[in-house]
């Protein structure tokens, strides 16, 4: 029996907030994969089921007693242009879950069939999609990315209708909250004050309960979203991930990643990368990442400021206080990261770290001069640490591969040496400091790509799996594992990503 400890509270905000719809069955569900550890830790039970009952539940051909399955409504600017209702088109909640540690997961199915909501789309999502998302949010999960977790995926046996026929699939998809910035949008849209109200109410008892006991509950929720916004970009920053449609619609409220479409780690280090067939104009570019941020919760303010104080300017004033702290925020975030994937220590005299920022930055510059990769440059830095623990040299580093201008590598080392010598740490510790933030393994492009390939043409899953296997454990170098650290070959570069809608 599947036993899934729901407690459904969104079911009870009432029939504005979203429509009971339940999914479609699909022709000939099979189970790809199905999340074990997450399962265990959100208190679901699978007893005495076996790989066809669980299709059968996670492609939405049964449904788990407890569920209360709908389509949550919500807006969002997308691409910056205001649409007043977007919601869920292929995705289904199931219901809300206390797991044992009582904390609050929402449990959605995402290619579940037609809503409300679908507007001209089938509700339904391709193979390729799904396993992008499993592999990609699972991957940031082991990362230490705060993200939405895969919980369940399965082939539907049926085709779906894209620019050609592709087989379809079911993610099944858990997060702190499904709420996104649009969902407030929805209701501020329709200038209802008392929907935004409940709308807050709702996420201050479901994610940040201690919350109800700040001076003004409401301005405390803004902050600290803005605070974990910052947070969560700073560290798409840190891995060289861009999301790629960070539209309002996909920018939770739970400071979580949300809604992997077109989204990609890159290769080679450029400031600007853009990977989304869609985003023409670089709105969602890699460096561009932290003002959208920004923007996007500017949005949230102007939906949520007339809860703040009954006082039109008092309340617009609180608002934009919280909004400046945003910027210093996120900086900070940025600067403890970078600092540490280059193994400085952030607590040190600040006439020595005032000049980290500049050195961090002149590194990216020559990354980018250079097209070095991102992940290998900061992984191999770390190996290098322990170069110069056995040699005392960086002669034939395989960092310097890296870079077609050797020369302006070895001046930033120069200068990252000096910089190194004043913190009083061993270099083995600084070494382990520098792999624990450093990974091996980040999902790339190809990789995923390769894995996308052998299983909608052949039908062979192995690949996902493999893959799937060592991105569990991104830090640690893994024997025989080399091809999956490696940037793509001339011949295997993903140039381009797309949202699979
Ligand atoms: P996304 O770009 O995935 O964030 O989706 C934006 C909006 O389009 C959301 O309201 C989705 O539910 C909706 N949508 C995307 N793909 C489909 C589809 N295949 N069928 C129905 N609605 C969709
Ligand atoms: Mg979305």
């Amino acid at each position: 029996m599947l036993h899934i400890p729901f407690n459904n509270q969104y079911a009870t905000l009432g029939q504005s907030f979203f429509t009971e719809t339940m999914p479609s069955p699909v022709a000939k569900p099979k189970l790809i994969k199905f999340n074990d550890d997450l399962a265990e830790s959100l208190g679901i039970s699978t007893t005495d089921l076996d790989a066809n009952d669980l299709a059968d539940f996670f492609a939405g051909n049964r449904i788990a007693d407890g569920s209360v399955p709908l389509a949550m409504a919500y807006a969002g600017h997308q691409f910056g242009n205001f649409v007043p209702q977007l919601g869920d088109g292929r995705a289904i909640l199931l219901g809300e879950v206390l797991s044992p540690d009582g904390d609050n997961f929402d449990v959605q199915l995402k290619g579940s069939g037609p809503t409300v909501y679908s507007r001209n789309g089938d509700g339904r999502a391709a193979l390729g999609p799904v396993l992008r998302e499993y592999l990609v949010s699972e991957a940031m999960a082991a990362l230490g990315v705060p993200t939405t977790r895969a919980l369940a995926a399965v082939t539907t046996g049926e085709e779906v209708v894209r620019e050609r026929l592709l087989p379809g699939g079911v993610i099944t998809r858990v997060a702190r909250s499904f709420i996104r910035v649009g969902t407030f949008e929805y209701f501020a849209a329709r200038g209802d004050l008392d929907a935004v109200r409940k709308l807050a109410d709702y996420v201050i008892v479901h994610n940040y309960p201690h919350l109800s006991d700040a001076d003004n509950p409401y301005a405390a929720l803004f902050q600290t979203v803005v605070d974990q916004q910052a947070a969560l970009i700073a560290k798409w920053m840190q891995f060289g991930f861009i999301h790629g449609v960070m539209n309002t619609d996909n920018m939770s409220i739970a400071g979580e990643t949300i809604d992997y479409g077109p989204c990609a780690f890159m290769d080679e280090y450029e400031h600007n990368k853009v990977f989304s067939s869609i985003d023409r104009n670089g709105r969602y570019a890699y460096n561009n990442q932290p003002a959208i941020g920004l923007w996007n919760l500017t949005r949230l303010a102007e939906c949520m400021a007339p809860l703040f104080n009954p006082d039109e300017d008092t309340a617009v004033e609180i608002a934009k206080d919280i909004l400046t702290t945003y910027q210093h925020s996120y900086e900070q975030h940025w600067l403890v990261n970078m600092r540490a994937k280059c193994g400085l220590s952030s607590d040190i005299d600040n006439a020595i770290a005032g000049d980290d920022k500049v050195l961090i930055e002149s590194l990216l510059d020559i990354m980018a001069h250079n097209h070095a990769d991102f992940t290998l440059t900061f992984s191999y830095l770390s190996q290098l640490m322990g170069e110069f623990l056995e040699q005392n040299s960086k002669q034939d580093s395989v960092l310097n591969n890296l870079f077609d201008n050797v020369t302006q590598l070895n001046n930033w080392l120069n200068k990252w040496q000096v910089r190194l010598s004043h913190d009083s740490i061993s270099t083995e510790q600084r070494q382990a400091n520098m792999q624990a933030v450093n990974p091996v393994y980040i999902p790339r492009n190809h990789q995923v790509e390769a894995a996308i390939r052998a299983a909608e043409d052949q039908n062979d899953f192995s690949v996902f799996h493999d893959l799937l296997e060592v991105l569990q454990n991104p830090y640690d170098q893994q024997e025989g594992n080399d091809k999956f650290r490696l940037p793509p070959r001339a011949d295997e570069i993903v140039y381009q990503t797309f949202c699979g809608t």
